[in-house]
């Protein structure tokens, strides 16, 4: 097929590929363009490889998660909801299973699968798909989107117009721009005049005053730590959970979230990071364990007494924040040394200087104002014939599948308006107005 189409779609990841997908249902003709030379290349590396697709929970649950603009979301995700995702991926022949806090992932274990059953799917439905193709600019008369132009080979100088009644925009955030992801929709919004909200990493590691301790501990991964983040001495968020320390500072996923969800300019001054190494022992509890493992060890210097409380490589490191000279005889440890132990294990206090950057973020925060976009169409409210989905939206959620159940639920509503549109004779009519197809 070639010529002319009902929708160009720009960007062929997650939100692309299923808009174009939806759209093509009904018999649109549908131009699916990629600047890379393969679709879905974020789709491949998601969940390490495995793609957490999308989550289990109760839609309650999947509000909770979404950090940014949640309300923005509440027609679409109710319009393709997680169990629609599940039943659609089933029914293109992809077997799904459901794991540790209801996240859902190809049986197989294998993203690429998502992508060949969306590939397979696209090609049954007649979608033409052009790699290798970059869209550099959209074409607006009289106030509505009609088609873009684009270089092929991407980055090449040769420009191409194409049109059509519709125009989206997939091409996601600013995240991991080596995946093709370098925030070509947000210029195309800005250059119209719509509003971008400012875009930062999100999901994403911590940079830490204490490079040497980090040196040290690089590589440690703790299973279950209390983490709270306070500024001049007011808690600003708290979470349990699995984390890991990093040449520069920390990483794991109570860290991205709450990389996610502490404000704004919160890393920017004097962030403080308690880690709380025993969490589930309160101080009095904490301090009889220590006491007990002292007993057993009573002989023993007080730096070879530590090993039942705490994985090896902290041990020298805790010996010196305790002030406790590592050399002392356990049974001569005071109770307010004791004390100051408990402390360190329970408040190990380390100093946050920043957020790392985009090349290792999981996600943007910030994109396109969902107040220039509606809800339920995905459709740009002052510019006829431009839709915008996935990533490039202002909307962010934590980890766990649900940023990808946004990409889904923002791409199936839109592939539906249009469907819908033509259905109604719209797409016919504003072909023969504005002609040249
Ligand atoms: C390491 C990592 C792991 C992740 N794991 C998960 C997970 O397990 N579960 C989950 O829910 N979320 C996960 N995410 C987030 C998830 O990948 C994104 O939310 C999702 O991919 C967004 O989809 P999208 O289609 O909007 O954008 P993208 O997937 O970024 O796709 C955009 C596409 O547009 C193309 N493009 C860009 N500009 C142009 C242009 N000018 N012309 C043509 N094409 C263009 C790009 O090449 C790209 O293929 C992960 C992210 C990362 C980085």
């Amino acid at each position: 097929m070639s010529g002319s189409f009902d929708v160009i779609i720009a960007g062929a990841g997650a939100a692309g590929m299923m808009c174009a997908l939806t759209a093509a249902e009904s018999g649109l003709r549908v131009l699916l363009l990629e600047k890379n030379e393969k679709a879905g290349k974020k789709l491949f590396i998601t969940g390490k490889g495995r793609c957490n697709l999308t989550n289990a929970s109760e839609q309650d649950t999947f509000f909770e998660n979404i950090v940014t603009n949640s309300r923005f979301m509440n027609s679409s995700l109710r319009r393709f909801t997680n169990e629609d995702t599940m039943r659609l991926f089933e029914s293109l022949g992809l077997k799904l299973k459901t794991e540790r806090g209801n996240r859902v992932f190809p049986a197989s274990d294998h993203s690429s699968d998502v992508i060949k059953v969306l590939l397979r799917a696209l090609e049954k439905r007649g979608v033409e798909l052009r790699l290798r193709t970059e869209v550099k600019e959209l074409i607006v008369r009289e106030g509505r989107c009609v088609g873009v132009r684009a270089v092929c080979p991407a980055g090449g100088s040769k420009r191409e117009e194409l049109f059509a009644d519709s125009v989206v925009i997939a091409t996601g955030g600013l995240s991991y721009p080596s995946t093709g992801s370098t925030g070509d929709g947000l210029d195309f919004a800005k250059g119209l005049g719509l509003e971008v909200t400012e875009c930062r990493p999100s999901l994403v590691p911590m940079k830490l005053r204490e490079e040497e301790l980090c040196r040290r501990l690089q590589g440690l991964s703790l299973k279950n730590a209390g983490v709270t983040f306070e500024r001049a001495g007011k808690k600003l968020y708290g979470d349990f959970g699995e984390m890991l320390f990093t040449h520069f500072g920390v990483s794991g996923p109570v860290i991205l979230s709450a990389s996610a969800s502490l404000p704004r300019d919160a890393c920017e001054s004097g962030l403080i990071l308690k880690i709380d190494l025993k969490p589930a022992l309160d101080d009095q509890t904490l301090d009889k364990r220590i006491l007990r493992d002292f007993k057993e060890n009573e002989n023993r210097n007080f730096a070879n007494a530590l090993n039942g409380l705490l994985p090896a490589k902290l041990i020298p490191v805790m010996v010196e924040r305790s002030g406790i000279p590592a050399g002392k005889k356990v049974h001569s440890v005071t109770k307010e040394e004791r004390k100051r132990l408990v402390t360190c294990f329970k408040e190990f206090e380390l100093t946050v200087t920043g957020l790392r950057g985009f090349e290792e973020a999981v996600i943007t925060k910030g994109g396109v104002s969902v107040k220039e976009i509606d809800p339920k169409t995905m459709g740009a409210k002052r510019v006829g014939g431009l839709y915008f989905i996935g990533e490039v939206l202002d909307v962010d959620a934590l980890t766990g599948g649900f940023n990808l159940q946004i990409a889904w639920s923002t791409a199936v509503s839109c592939g539906r308006a249009l469907q819908e549109q033509f259905e109604t004779g719209n797409g016919r009519a504003l072909r023969e107005r504005f002609g040249n197809r």
